[in-house]
């Protein structure tokens, strides 16, 4: 093989202001970049220690079980409802949008009884349209999405856990894109579990996912508990629950992994772990509703700029997340034509989108590490001299200066 086919890795440089991934943190970046140690040593089971305690300020929970599920997002997301999910279970899924259908499909492969409720893309539910759909079906889970990139919705959540405790439901959450950017309260609003990931707001690198579980939800998982052959003598399936299927998403031994027992499951990813420390002492360090404000106000720096360009945005305004915006793309111009100069030209990402808006709506992203105020000028300018490039004609400097405006900055 002639290796110098290959070259030293030096991938191009990105502003990425997509939905997810974006650019990381450079702090996070040179965490990752720290010697690999022991799985066990006293250090790394420290650090274990340290990311339960930083999650725990950053879902705002009291939960014990606050950890870490190797993998992407949807690692957390399967490895809850694989643990969670008995064969034949009743779940309720209120889709409005992409992953609203991801936790059905996640759930039908658990082998649930898979009731739905739907709303055009674009909007979301009332908590009345909800509670109505759980008394109809009485499921024994509620899987939420909320935040839904794909719409660029937000679900409202905070009046669903006193529902759920009235019908006895377990209430679940895919917080990825919208944790650290937007509420979210899993105690006060009664969450039994919420699983998140690294690229959105929390601003590092996807392929470990943070998720956190009530007592009450321990509780379920521990019924279900397996112990695997040649890691503790008394190996069994000690729990009275049919055996989660998965092994790699048993949160029953990832408990004992990171819990005091230490059994070995997996071997932590370290660099990962590593990255997700520093992710959420940032977070922390900042404060996070000083961090959220920073979305909102970046948020809206871009859709004031959008829109004094003359373009149109995408869905319901009032339940729009912080952290993501669409943009409907004007008739006369190509959608990847447009997105294609961006990055050719201007080095930027910005997203597509798929199903129903897919050639009718961009996606442009502000968050994480990019949620700065040179990152929407910087996109805003780029995509002014883009539409006009193609045609699209827009009162010079507008988008720019409605931003600047909204900054209260007189330059
Ligand atoms: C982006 C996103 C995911 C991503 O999952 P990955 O496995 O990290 O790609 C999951 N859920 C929601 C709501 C998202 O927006």
């Amino acid at each position: 093989m002639d290796i110098t086919q290959f070259p030293q890795l030096n991938p191009p440089q990105r502003l990425l202001m997509g939905p997810g991934p974006i650019n990381a943190d450079p702090r996070v970046l040179r965490a990752m970049s720290s010697q690999l140690i022991g799985q066990y040593d006293p250090a790394m089971t420290h650090y274990m220690n340290e990311v339960m305690a930083l999650y725990r300020g950053v879902f705002r929970t009291e939960n014990r079980w606050t950890l870490l599920v190797d993998g992407t997002s949807r690692a957390g997301i399967e490895a809850i409802l694989t643990s969670a999910i008995r064969p034949g279970d009743k779940v309720l899924v209120p889709v409005f949008g992409r992953f609203g259908h991801l936790l059905c499909e996640i759930a039908r492969r658990c082998r649930a009884e898979v009731h739905t409720i739907e709303v055009p893309w674009g909007q979301v539910f009332t908590p009345d349209a909800i509670e109505d759909a759980i008394k109809r079906v009485r499921p024994r889970l509620l899987l939420t999405v909320q935040g839904d990139t794909s719409t660029t919705m937000l679900q409202p959540l905070d009046q669903l856990g006193e529902i759920c405790r009235r019908y006895g439901v377990l209430f679940y959450t895919d917080a990825t894109a919208s944790l650290g950017g937007n509420p979210l309260e899993t105690d006060a609003w009664g969450l039994d579990a919420v699983s998140a990931g690294m690229q959105k707001c929390l601003g590092g690198p996807s392929g470990t996912s943070p998720i956190t579980l009530s007592p009450a939800m321990e509780e379920v998982i521990r019924r279900r508990k397996c112990v695997e052959a040649g890691i503790r003598t008394d190996a069994h399936q000690d729990g009275d629950d049919e055996m989660i299927y998965s092994n790699y998403f048993d949160l029953g031994m990832i408990m004992d992994y990171w819990g005091p027992e230490r059994l070995n499951h997996h071997t932590e990813a370290t660099s990962a772990l590593f990255a997700a420390r520093e992710c959420a002492r940032l977070i922390l360090q900042e404060g996070l509703d000083n961090g959220i404000a920073r979305h909102k106000l970046h948020g809206d720096a871009l859709l004031k700029g959008v829109r004094a360009m003359g373009l149109e945005t995408f869905g319901d305004l009032t339940h729009k997340m912080n952290n993501v915006l669409g943009v409907v793309i004007p008739q006369s111009v190509n959608g990847d034509q447009v997105r294609a100069l961006m990055l050719d030209d201007f080095g930027i990402e910005i997203g597509t989108s798929f199903g129903p808006l897919h050639g009718k709506v961009w996606r442009i992203g502000t968050m994480g590490y990019n949620a700065r105020k040179a990152c929407v000028m910087t996109t805003l300018s780029a995509l002014e001299s883009v539409l006009n490039h193609l045609k699209f004609t827009t009162p010079q400097g507008a988008g720019l200066q409605a931003a600047w405006d909204h900054y209260g900055s007189q330059a």
